[in-house]
């Protein structure tokens, strides 16, 4: 065939999208038994659908996810996010509000200056020691970066591009995605072992045989190049190099069912403690449904993984009553949790550089031979960590692909 694409996961089905157009001959080979990848809807778990991975369409007045969902007939709600809403924070005064958010415009600042002089440093470097928001600070940058400041390069937080346009679907992203990929020859249960490229023709070797391709597309997370879980043949050591500087940050959902739903609001947002780093922040009644959606970044999530659904609920249960009283426990019942740095075929959530690697996605993202070629979020230069930047990966990358073929 001219292109094999190894992953199903946004990049993958924008990249077989695109190779579908240009009349190319392809497979998109898929380790898991769907497709989606970190882009997955529950529909089968509790009252209405469930993104167990992407919920948001980020920078959404241009991403191109949305073009799809018109398209394809999926309704999209475009009303502001809970964060965005200062009066959606329960017990969080405004005030308080204003003031945390004040200092954290001031780091961010210092981490523009520095990034605009071509610093890449650890963004914990950029906090003020004297304000008493870096704990709540530090917890944002988990649920956005899947890591605390310290392992977070500053100049690669500040190459994300951010237009503060936050829509959503109701259906579930990872439902949009698989709807994309209906039709599209996705081969699944089909991991990719190596890699061979020594010859003319690429062989990709999968426990259901060799693919024989003109050239690859290659979209799996920086994490699994590392672990030897897919190998190169010739070795790819600049590849390695990039990937390890391209670790998957962890964030972990907790969807807890309500059955008083009038206790708590419907689309607010909660914070467990606004004085700590190890906390959950609560999306109530998204879309008004009955139930709450924890989220946890970082190494709080990671303790938590380890206990399962119980560690999250009891953390969660513990902040919720924090907030509502300990009367609210009774009316709680975990649905389901996450465990995304457990997952073998992601080994995280999104991607971070870590400090000083701020190239790395340009490196991993650089096409070796013409032939084989790269793709998925973190190669991404401005939108990483997103499914619109996953898609449009996939979607360059296919273009080269089909060049010449
Ligand atoms: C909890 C959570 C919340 C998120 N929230 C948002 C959000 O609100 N908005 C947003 O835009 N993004 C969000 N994201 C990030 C978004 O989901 C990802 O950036 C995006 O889906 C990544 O797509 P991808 O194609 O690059 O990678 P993946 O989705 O990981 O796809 C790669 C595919 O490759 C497959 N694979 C791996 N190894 C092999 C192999 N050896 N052979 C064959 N196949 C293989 C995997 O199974 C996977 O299907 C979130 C992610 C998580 C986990």
């Amino acid at each position: 065939m001219d292109v094999a694409v190894v992953g199903a996961g946004a990049a993958g089905v924008g990249a077989a999208w695109r190779l579908a157009q240009g009349g190319a001959s392809f497979q998109v080979l898929e380790a898991r038994g769907r497709v989606g990848g970190r882009a997955w809807t529950a529909t089968d778990l509790g009252p209405g659908p469930i993104d167990l991975g992407c919920h948001w369409l980020h920078s959404a007045d241009r991403n191109p996810w949305v073009a799809v969902a018109e398209e394809m007939g999926f309704a999209i709600d475009r009303s502001p996010a809970p964060w965005s809403r200062t009066g959606g924070n329960l017990r969080f005064p405004p005030g308080e509000q204003d003031r945390f958010r004040a200092d954290r415009e001031a780091f961010w600042g210092r981490v523009q200056a520095a990034a605009e002089a071509g610093q890449d440093r650890p963004a914990s470097d950029f906090q003020d020691p004297e304000s008493p928001w870096n704990p709540l600070i530090a917890a944002g940058s988990t649920w956005a970066n899947g890591v605390e400041p310290d392992r977070l390069s500053s100049l690669d937080h500040w190459n994300y591009d951010d237009t503060d346009f936050n829509w959503r679907l109701p259906a579930g992203y990872g439902a949009l995605v698989a709807a994309r990929a209906a039709g599209l020859p996705i081969v699944l249960d089909c991991p990719v072992r190596r890699i061979d490229h020594s010859g003319t023709v690429i062989r990709l070797e999968t426990p259901r045989g060799t693919v024989r391709a003109r050239r690859v597309i290659v979209t799996v997370p920086p994490p699994l190049l590392l672990t030897g879980a897919i190998v190169f043949d010739p070795a790819l050591p600049d590849k390695l190099s990039a990937a390890a500087g391209l670790p998957l940050g962890l964030a972990d959902k907790l969807y807890i069912a309500i059955d008083r739903p009038d206790l708590v609001p419907a689309d607010g947002q909660a914070y467990g403690h606004v004085d700590r780093s190890a906390i959950g922040a609560y999306h109530l009644r998204p879309l008004g449904r009955p139930y709450i959606e924890g989220y946890f970044g970082g190494i709080v999530a990671r303790e938590l993984e380890a206990g399962g659904t119980d560690a999250f609920f009891a953390h969660a249960g513990d902040e919720l009553a924090g907030i509502f009283g300990n009367a609210i426990r009774g009316h709680l019942r975990p649905i389901v949790s996450t465990a995304w740095a457990r997952d073998p075929l992601s080994l995280g959530s999104y991607s971070h550089a870590l400090p000083g690697f701020a190239g790395a996605r340009a490196r991993l993202a650089e096409p070796v031979d013409g032939r084989i070629l790269f793709a998925g979020e973190a190669c991404s230069p401005h939108d990483f960590s997103t499914a619109h930047g996953a898609y449009q990966t996939g979607l360059a990358a296919a273009a080269l692909a089909l060049e010449g073929i």
